[in-house]
């Protein structure tokens, strides 16, 4: 499941649906790994490719937290952003997550980067995610497997930019 291949731009003419993946608590590679297999147990998500693993300091949150492995992985999906978005969810509560301190140490965080060209920018749902593109821990393992021409094209885009800063 786990390649490392650089996408060819051409290949669906379309951006391509990426999440991130995070977790500083626990087993946190096996964790990672189990919520790739997790996204793929309805049928409905196939993972077509994952960046390698990333470890980073954590960004912001409470002094003193553990480091961060983090990944980012490109799916084939016909769920909608919001329909994915709660599955993505109830994998990181299936694993544990709680929500508590912003910024604060977790077993699983999934993140929806990027839905194709959508642009979705809704109380509880933005996407772009509007801190992804100062995220070295975001755009690194992206870049592996995105086309980065593609993804200067995103950012390029004046929508990509965050309205006004948001905690986390
Ligand atoms: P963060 O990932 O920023 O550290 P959380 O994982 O706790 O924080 O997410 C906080 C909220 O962010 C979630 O309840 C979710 O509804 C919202 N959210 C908005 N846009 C996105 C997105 N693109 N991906 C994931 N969550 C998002
Ligand atoms: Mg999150």
């Amino acid at each position: 499941m786990v390649e490392k291949h650089k996408r060819k731009s051409a290949e669906r003419g379309r951006t391509g649906v990426y999440i991130g993946l995070g977790s500083n608590l626990g087993d946190r590679e096996t964790t990672i790994r189990a919520a790739l297999h997790d996204l793929e147990r309805h049928g409905d998500i196939r993972v077509i490719r994952c960046s390698t693993l990333l470890e980073t300091d954590p960004v912001g949150g409470p002094p003193g937290q553990p480091r961060y492995l983090n990944a980012v992985a490109e799916l084939d999906t016909e769920l909608s952003p919001r329909e994915l978005l709660a599955r993505m969810h109830e994998i990181e509560r299936r694993h544990g997550r709680k929500r508590g301190v912003a910024n604060g140490p977790r077993t699983l965080d999934l993140d929806l980067l990027l839905y194709h060209e959508r642009v979705i920018d809704e109380r509880d749902l933005t996407v772009p995610h509007p801190r992804m593109w100062e995220r070295p821990f975001v755009m690194q393992p992206l870049e592996e497997i995105c086309d980065a021409r593609l993804l200067a094209e995103h950012r390029k885009m004046p929508h990509t930019e965050p309205v006004c800063p948001r905690p986390g």
